[in-house]
């Protein structure tokens, strides 16, 4: 598609857009959104604090231990960089045994990272994928989401935070294009009726290296396919939970790591183990084990239908009408497993059963956004 750039800096948001369109219509394979296609519906916590992550050393006893956990909405997306930080603090450490606690994204990345520095790895975990949040996830890369409050960042907060973010998304580069880890690029359009200007980047929200978040592309009426006036097209990474945790765990076992099932309930319990370093990747856990009462759930549902391999993008909103006062826009992402629909984080909701109002709205707007779109045929 031989379609052009059009910068956006200075756009006010436009009600009139030049209904005449200048390039043939976007020709996107139609998803085919309808109740009987779908085949489950999946519940995870994304374990959130308003202040964000916390990443520091500490002691338990005369070990070392490294917390490194409420990554929020943005776990998929940060933990190859956080992991690295929390290695960096191990490193310190004279002894090269680790013990890392937990086996979701978070966990399994930082366990590759203390891998690639030379440390003997032992992962322990109450649970292991596909049986963890990690799993329940989208999950594109998006490091912002549901993970700190403005008000509670501090200078030392965002430095690690950019940090973080530079390393994972260079990282998930690497591995994106290889089909065992499950990352990709694909095309993300966000549809909407209203232009305005990228958001200006800011501490919360730094720009990508190397330019590429300045790579928007604006479709407008007639030039793409989606009911909407707009469709902003712009790349992102995909992460496919299901492939990507279990190409992590093999990498773990292939460099001599070992897993084991093992739950803690106290600091105690963690003080018998023989590594003199431990590495607390437990995510929501970490309330209960070490008493962090700011960790709180976003409660984010997902629901999955029949996969359409034609299918290889990703959307972000499609109604005429904003999302109901808390509640997420709505977004689509084709994956092997299934074209995942979600748009749901509910605050301090502990249920991992569906909640059948949410499903309901994300599925009928879906049904509403695609049984609109055009193809080729019929435009
Ligand atoms: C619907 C939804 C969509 C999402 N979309 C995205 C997205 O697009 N991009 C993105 O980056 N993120 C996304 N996320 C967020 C992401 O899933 C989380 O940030 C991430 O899973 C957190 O990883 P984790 O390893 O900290 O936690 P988990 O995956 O929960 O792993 C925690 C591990 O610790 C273990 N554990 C906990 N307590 C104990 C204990 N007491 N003893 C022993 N082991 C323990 C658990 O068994 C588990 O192995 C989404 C989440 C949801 C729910």
């Amino acid at each position: 598609m031989a379609a052009v750039s059009l910068g956006l800096s200075g756009c006010a948001p436009q009600s009139k857009p030049n209904v005449t369109p200048r390039r043939p219509m976007l020709n996107l394979p139609p998803v085919l959104a309808s109740w009987d296609r779908v085949i489950r519906t999946t519940v995870g916590l994304r374990p959130h604090r308003d202040a964000g992550f916390v990443l520091r050393a500490d002691k338990l006893d005369d070990k070392l231990l490294v917390h490194n956990y409420g990554h929020g909405g943005a776990g998929m997306s940060l933990a190859w960089g956080t992991g690295l930080m929390a290695a960096e603090f191990a490193t310190a450490h004279q002894s090269r045994q680790a013990a890392v606690i937990g086996c979701g994204s978070v966990g399994l990345t930082c366990a590759r990272q203390l891998q690639r520095r030379g440390f003997a790895v032992t992962i322990y975990a109450a649970a292991v994928p596909p049986n963890v949040t990690s799993n329940m996830s989208l999950a594109g890369f998006t490091p912002s989401s549901g993970l700190v409050v403005t008000d509670r960042r501090t200078p030392e907060w965002d430095a690690q935070y950019r940090r973080a973010y530079d390393i994972a998304y260079r990282q998930l580069q690497l591995m994106a294009g290889n089909p065992i880890f499950g990352v990709s690029w694909l095309d993300n359009f966000t549809l909407t009726d209203q232009l305005s200007a990228p958001p200006p980047p800011s501490p919360e929200r730094p720009p990508l290296p190397d330019g590429a978040e300045t790579e928007r592309e604006v479709f407008g009426p007639g030039e793409h396919p989606f009911d909407t006036k707009y469709a902003i097209r712009s790349p992102q990474i995909r992460i496919e939970p299901s492939i990507y945790l279990e190409a992590l765990m093999r990498d773990v076992v292939l460099f001599g790591g070992r897993i084991v099932v093992r739950r803690f309930d106290t600091p105690r319990d963690l003080a018998s183990l023989d590594e003199p370093i431990v590495i607390n990747c437990t995510g929501l856990g970490a309330r209960d084990l070490f008493g962090d009462q700011e960790l709180l759930p976003l409660k984010g549902q997902l629901t999955v239908m029949v996969p359409q391999p034609e299918v290889q993008y990703h959307t972000n909103g499609g109604l005429h009408t904003p999302p109901p006062p808390g509640s997420l826009g709505i977004h689509m992402m084709a994956r092997r497993d299934g074209i995942v629909l979600g748009g749901t984080s509910q605050r301090g909701i502990w249920t991992l059963e569906p909640d059948e109002d949410e499903r309901r709205r994300v599925v009928e707007s879906h049904i509403a956004v695609f049984s609109a779109m055009k193809t080729a045929h019929t435009a």
